[in-house]
């Protein structure tokens, strides 16, 4: 579904049927302040990206709202852990690299 922001993500719900406005995301859920949910997260939000970039289906994704800025700025942190590899992704964009390795033209040069 497309959030608000006009970027889809698998994550984001919104119900606007016969005057309803109800949006949340999925994935962060309903947390207490400082560390709730708002709309205004979803634009830079870096989850619709991973997902674009990696369609991995051992790859589960964690995201949770953080302050900066003493509180006047919030971002969605995301952590990614592999299912298969049983490890936490360091690059969710690329993935653990167990069951997707690179062609070998991306790899070390060799002397
Ligand atoms: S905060 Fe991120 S994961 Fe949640 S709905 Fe918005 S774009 Fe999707």
């Amino acid at each position: 579904m497309r959030t608000p922001n006009g970027i889809e993500c698998a994550y984001f719900y919104g119900n606007y049927f016969r005057g309803r406005s109800v949006e949340e995301c999925r994935l962060i859920g309903r947390q207490a302040p400082p560390r709730n949910w708002t709309p205004k997260l979803c634009l830079t939000c870096p989850v619709p990206g991973i997902l674009r970039a990696n369609a991995c289906p051992n790859m589960t994704l964690r995201a949770e709202v953080q302050s900066r800025l003493l509180g006047l700025s919030k971002v969605v942190k995301v952590s990614a852990y592999c299912t298969l590899s049983k490890q936490i992704v360091d690059e969710p964009h690329v993935g653990c690299g167990q069951c997707h390795p690179l062609p070998p033209a991306f790899g070390e040069e060799e002397s």
